[in-house]
């Protein structure tokens, strides 16, 4: 058999059920001198419980790595332990020596490596497809449908501003021919057309027939019934946009559409007092395109957490020193944490157990033994919605930028860092020129969509590592590290100028926007509230010396 990733998969896999095996016997021996230390005449609740969590342990990893007979025996005794501990039940002579009984079956136990491998062979989930990498030169075409052969155009010349390469159809038969003849990266599709109501949606899924593929499509449409909207889903459509549709939103769709980037792989805590359990979950969700890491010290998560963005921990439930739900309080009281999730795995099954567990902030708990590919939903499900969520709190909900509050938070941070690294940084305050006019020539909407287009210019254009925001209505702030003042400069002039090259459509009327910026620069400015006033006065100064321009603020031209 050739050698792969499943074969390595299997490998770690092979010598974690090793490692198990090996540890066995000591983990028995522990459990034997805790039972010889316990006495019928009084409560001890320290031994119990450690004997407790030995069971515990046995019960869940035995499952985890599908030793099916450890399960059996560790489970019962486990559930004998906690009724004890409980005080549900009293800790007799006879119910000792079940006890006993039961190290006993486990160390009689042939394991071998093999003996459970046959049942689970390989991990198969599948994550959300990524779309297979083309020969790349049909990437920004679009081709674009609609029976209103003005609309179609301007669509398509607006959408032109954001670097797609439009092909405007006004019927269903012009754009059959035209993608049997060249595929497009994506179609956008009207959903009304002579032929029918529905028959935007019927075309996509014919020509997706005929060509045994999947387009990528947006339909657009004045319908807004739920079976328009149905039909769109049966057809494959990606989204569905009302109109009148903004070339801006449309072309944000494309972006995710067309995309060949790989989506920031979900980053995955795991805390588990038992390293080859820990080491198990990792190497399934490592196996599964996640970034993960591994505490099996409770002590050492807030440190790890420092330097590792994680998107959601999972978390052992009991563990000695200090439990799972300890932890959790632990990182809820320390800033920054609070909407950390956190979910713990545990062969708990008892219900009213993982309620309390739950009721100290928890977001979850997933029940041992887990499957791979069940662990694998779980927890991309839960980071999915998490990263949604996270971003709807932080970010401009017209721009998709950094809102206000997140990007002030971010140049603290930001200019921190630099402090301590000796780096440069500099703050950009930008503002539409004459934006009011804008809005009072087009309306509000077209404003929107100037503001939804600045946006982008500024997310596309800059490095990876510069951070914008909205700071407000028609203000952008920016924040490059690495650079001088002048350096800055030449590049927010080279987007002034890509900006002021987008033509928008209005009413069947083309304009133009500007934006002015101020420039000011650490450590010359050394905090952020010097900084951020600084860059505010060079942009005022800006605004006064005719606008369209950046300007650099300078302490020595400070009034
Ligand atoms: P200047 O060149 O001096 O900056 O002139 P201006 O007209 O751009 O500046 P002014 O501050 O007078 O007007 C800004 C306008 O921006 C007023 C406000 O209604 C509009 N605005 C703020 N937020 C939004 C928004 O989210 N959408 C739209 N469409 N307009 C907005
Ligand atoms: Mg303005
Ligand atoms: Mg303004």
């Amino acid at each position: 058999m050739p050698a792969g990733p499943q074969d390595s998969f299997q490998e770690r896999k092979r010598r974690l059920r090793a490692s198990f095996i090996e540890q066995l016997p000591d983990r028995l021996r522990q459990a034997r001198e805790l039972l010889a230390a316990l006495t019928t005449s009084e409560r001890q609740d320290e031994p119990l419980s450690q004997l407790h969590l030995i069971f515990h342990t046995l019960k869940g990893s035995g499952a985890s790595f599908g030793f099916d007979a450890i399960n059996a025996s560790a489970k019962e005794a486990e559930q004998t332990l906690r009724e004890v501990l409980d005080g549900d039940r009293r800790l007799s002579p006879h119910l000792l020596a079940d006890l006993r009984r039961h190290v006993q079956t486990l160390e009689e136990l042939k394991l071998s490596v093999d003996s459970a491998m046959a049942a689970d062979s390989q991990p198969r989930f599948t994550l959300p497809a990524q779309r297979a990498d083309e020969a790349g030169s049909n990437q920004r075409l679009i081709y674009l449908c609609d029976d209103d052969p003005i609309l179609a155009r301007d669509l398509s010349d607006q959408l032109g501003c954001f670097g797609y390469e439009v092909e405007p159809y006004a019927s269903l038969e012009a754009l059959r021919l035209a993608a049997l003849k060249r595929l497009p990266a994506a179609i956008i599709m009207d959903i009304m057309f002579p032929e029918g109501r529905d028959a935007g949606p019927a075309a996509v899924a014919e020509l997706n027939a005929r060509l045994d593929t999947h387009v990528p499509c947006l339909f657009i449409s004045m319908r807004d019934d739920f079976q328009a909207r149905l039909r769109a889903v049966k057809a494959g459509g990606y989204a569905y946009c009302r109109k009148p549709v903004k070339a801006v939103e449309l072309a944000e769709l494309l972006d995710q559409l067309t995309s060949r980037g790989t989506p920031d792989p979900y980053h995955i805590l795991i805390v588990d007092d038992d390293p080859d359990v820990g080491q198990f979950y990792a190497m399934v969700l490592d196996a599964a395109g996640m970034v993960t890491r591994v505490a099996n010290e409770p002590e050492r998560v807030p440190a790890i957490l420092e330097e590792f963005d994680a998107d959601l921990v999972l978390m052992d439930l009991y563990m000695p020193h200090c439990s799972g739900p300890e932890l959790a309080r632990v990182l809820r009281q320390i800033p920054g944490y609070l909407g950390l999730p956190i979910i713990y795995v545990s062969s708990e099954t008892d219900a009213r157990r993982q309620f309390k567990a739950l009721e100290v902030g928890a977001d979850g708990f997933l029940t041992k033994p887990i499957e791979p590919e069940r662990l694998v939903t779980e927890v991309h499900l839960r980071a999915e919605r998490m990263r949604t969520l996270r971003s709807l709190m932080i970010r401009d909900s017209l721009t998709g930028l950094f809102n206000h509050n997140t990007i002030l938070q971010l140049l603290k941070v930001a200019m921190a860092s630099c402090q301590r690294s000796g780096r440069l940084l500099c703050l950009a305050m930008i503002d539409v020129d004459h934006f009011k006019a804008v809005n009072d020539t087009h309306g509000h909407p077209t404003g929107d969509q100037v503001l939804m287009a600045l946006g982008r210019t500024l997310r596309l254009r800059l490095r990876e590592s510069d951070i914008v925001g909205r700071y407000g209505g028609e203000e952008f702030a920016v924040i490059m590290t690495g650079l001088d003042a002048d350096q800055a400069k030449t590049i927010m002039d080279s987007l002034r100028e890509s900006f002021a090259a987008v033509t928008f459509i209005a009413d069947g009327t083309e304009f133009h926007c500007t934006f002015s910026g101020g420039l000011a620069a650490f450590p010359e400015y050394s905090d952020p509230s010097a900084l951020i006033e600084a860059a505010d006065a060079a942009l005022y100064r800006a605004k006064r010396a005719g606008r369209n321009r950046i300007l650099i603020a300078h302490s020595n031209s400070r009034q």
